[in-house]
């Protein structure tokens, strides 16, 4: 692995804010294989050089794995010139850990988003190859029947031609306006709002409420967020 910072392998370790860090290397409470280090600046190699925090060894985390629920009027993005992005709701503590967003929601969007610095899962979890299915909240403008939930059980024709795979719709509420559930197993552009559009009731509301084997955390409100746990780590592997 690629040599970095110590104060920059300290703070991905979670041990504190760059500057909090720092501070403890200035207090001499830092070893770097059982010599005090005296630069924050000094490199470290993850997985082979030895740091203990006052004495006891601390464990490198390489990736940091974050469950967001996105509100509604912030991009999936990690910049941008004109809108805030998610990467903005982070604290500073974990702004340094160069996460992004794993797939996409739109603007208007809120729910389940996964950020994190490990390029190799987020291009597990989005290729198309994998199938990787999402269940979102939708609110729609008329009534959903049978009708709809066989349509996209078949799979729908957008409206540029392009088949979408067969999902599954659950009705919730119906009548004029109507609630349900669906499951994709692809991602494309504004994916369920053009599957709806296409069978004539277009969406007003999309919460993401899973993603594989990840489930939107019912204690997270709008703009919240928390680090995965080991086992939902595992579990994407
Ligand atoms: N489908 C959409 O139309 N929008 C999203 O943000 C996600 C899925």
């Amino acid at each position: 692995m690629k040599a970095i910072r110590l104060d920059k392998w300290l703070a991905n370790a979670g041990m504190g804010t760059r500057t909090e860090v720092k501070k403890a290397i200035r207090a001499t409470r830092i070893e770097v294989n059982g010599v005090i280090a005296k630069d924050a600046g000094q490199h470290v190699v993850p997985g082979k050089d030895v740091v203990t925090w006052d004495g006891e060894p601390v464990i490198y985390a390489a990736f940091a794995y974050f469950m967001m629920y996105k509100p509604q009027g912030v991009l999936s993005a990690t910049e941008d010139l004109r809108d805030p992005v998610v990467t903005d709701l982070l604290d500073e503590a974990d702004a340094h850990f160069d996460v992004f967003p794993v797939g996409r929601l739109d603007k208007d969007a809120e729910g389940l988003l996964l950020l994190t610095n490990d390029g190799q899962l987020a291009h597990r979890l989005l290729s198309p190859r994998h199938h990787v299915p999402k269940r979102y909240l939708i609110h729609v403008q008329g009534e959903l029947g049978e009708d709809d939930v066989q349509a996209i059980a078949n799979g729908v024709t957008l409206e540029d031609g392009y088949q979408a795979l067969p999902g599954e719709l659950m009705i919730v509420e119906r009548g004029q306006t109507s609630a349900a559930e669906i499951v994709i197993y692809e991602g494309k552009y504004h994916q369920v709002k053009r599957m709806l559009m296409a069978l004539g009731k277009p969406v007003t509301f999309l919460k993401r409420l899973e993603m594989g084997p990840l489930v939107l955390d019912s204690d997270l409100s709008p703009g919240e967020y928390r680090k995965l746990t080991e086992m939902e780590v595992a579990r994407l592997q």
